[in-house]
């Protein structure tokens, strides 16, 4: 049996996890500290604390999720009680990115766990300290065969989907994403696949424009710009963009200082590679703010560019760094024109008064989710459904969905014996117009 139905079992695991982590912070802390100098707040905030208010939300709720779930029954099978029974998967495999390396391994196997499978995790490579720091609490906490953690690179990977799994949890770029799904495929395993994409953030005309400025900065740097969800492009209404940039730069410089290097609140590139690809989308653009960079730290500082070609590299693909492209629209036209080039986006967000005009860019553009006068805290609600759609990913998890994302929702009719309307059974002559009209009765 790889699956757990002891629910008392289940919640055991997790609150020996809710203290390994508890007692662990500091460390983990320090790990994602020496992998790129990420500041403590921000690791408290998206990693450590994010992962211990999810154990606690599953932890009180794990009962009332795994319980059959009753629904109205139909009257077409009356009399009968139906249920929707929560089936853990069996084993599943969770596949991680780097950029948020704690919270993205931990977040999924809370519910996998809660659910009540048997997982094996695959944290980053490229966050060696924070990866260690996994496999240490998951080695003192669990027992091998309930969860496991397997560190190693692409090979490591690669090995693991060879294997048959009953569920797949990847997180990562879409072309991993694609040699996951492929290896799904194989044994027709169902996955999940949390992916990326260029996210537009369009600023409406109509606007409060120093806050606009402030909640885009947050977003786009927080974590040197290494999010999916980062605002990866404006889209500033022409009359508006010169002020707003302006605003921007303000906001750098307030909380960043006037050198980000010395800042002790901005993180670093991951590593020298992903360093040199973003210091390369810098070369023939128009850097309006910053720009400023050292390999020997992986430092690139919060940077602006004016309106690159849509067809240059930094607007090709994913930035996935500190570099923000302003670019400037006149008409909705404009809009549609420049969000259609590019595949569905992980997050859209829409700074505006106008709320007719944000309800208009929510209906008129596919993407994962996202925010109307804020960025990137759509993520923090565990009662919304947080995924891709497209190139951005399939599935979603958070909160109680992350319970269901990891169990099969299984349908069950429970028939009562003391009536047993005989109409359904053959023979079928002369019932035809009837039972028509009882099916359209009941529709
Ligand atoms: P990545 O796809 O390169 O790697 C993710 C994981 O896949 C790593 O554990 C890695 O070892 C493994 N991997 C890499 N190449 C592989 C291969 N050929 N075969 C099998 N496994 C392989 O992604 P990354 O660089 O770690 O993370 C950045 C990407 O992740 C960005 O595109 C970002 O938008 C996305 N992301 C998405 C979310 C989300 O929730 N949707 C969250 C964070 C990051």
């Amino acid at each position: 049996m790889n699956f757990i139905s002891d629910i008392h079992f289940r919640k055991q695991a997790l609150l020996k996890l809710l203290h390994a982590v508890q007692m662990h912070e500091e460390a983990i802390i320090k790990a994602l500290y020496d992998d790129f100098k990420k500041p403590a707040f921000e690791t408290v905030v998206t990693e450590t604390a994010y992962t211990l208010a999810e154990l606690s939300h599953t932890i009180k709720n794990i009962h009332k999720w795994a319980k059959p779930q009753t629904v109205l029954p139909s009257f077409l099978n009356f009399p009968s009680t139906d249920y929707i029974y929560k089936e853990p998967y069996g084993k599943v495999l969770i596949i991680a990115p780097w950029n948020y390396p704690f919270q993205l391994v931990m977040s999924p196997l809370i519910a996998a766990l809660a659910a009540g499978n048997q997982v094996v995790v695959k944290p980053s490579e490229l966050t060696p300290n924070t990866s260690q720091i996994i496999a240490k609490i998951i080695s003192e906490t669990f027992d091998k065969n309930h969860v496991e953690c397997v560190l190693g690179g692409v090979e490591t990977a690669q090995q693991l989907l060879a294997q048959r799994w009953n569920y797949i949890f990847f997180t990562g770029s879409p072309a991993v994403g694609k040699i996951v799904a492929q290896a799904a495929a194989e044994n027709l395993t169902p996955v999940t696949l949390e992916l990326g994409g260029k996210n537009p953030c369009i600023v409406d005309e109509n606007v409060n424009l120093k806050l606009a400025a402030k909640r885009i900065v947050w977003g786009k740097f927080i974590n040197a710009g290494q999010t999916c969800i980062a605002p990866d492009y404006i889209l500033a209404h022409q009359s508006i963009k010169s002020e707003l940039i302006r605003f921007l730069i303000d906001e750098i410089t307030l909380a960043y200082g006037d050198n980000p290097e010395a800042s002790p609140d901005f993180a670093r590139i991951i590593n020298a590679k992903n360093h040199q690809r973003l210091v390369s989308l810098l070369e023939n653009e128009t850097v309006i703010f910053g720009g400023k960079s050292n390999p020997e730290d992986c430092y690139l500082s919060p940077t602006l560019l004016d309106e690159p070609n849509l067809d240059s590299p930094v607007m090709r693909g994913e930035i996935f760094g500190p570099i923000l492209p302003v670019l400037s629209y006149e008409t909705e036209t404009d809009l549609e024109r420049i969000i259609g080039l590019y595949e569905k986006p992980l997050s859209l967000y829409i700074f505006s008064k106008n709320s007719q005009f944000a309800e208009k860019m929510i209906r008129r553009f596919s993407f994962g989710g996202g925010c109307v006068n804020d960025t990137v805290i759509h993520f923090a609600n565990k009662r919304l459904p947080f995924g891709g759609v497209g190139q951005s990913g399939m599935g979603a998890y958070h909160g109680k969905r992350s319970f269901d994302t990891f169990s099969h929702l299984k349908p069950i009719v429970k028939k009562a014996n003391w009536l047993d309307i005989p109409f359904r059974y053959a023979p079928y002559q002369g019932k035809l117009l009837l039972i028509k009209k009882i099916m359209k009765w009941f529709s």
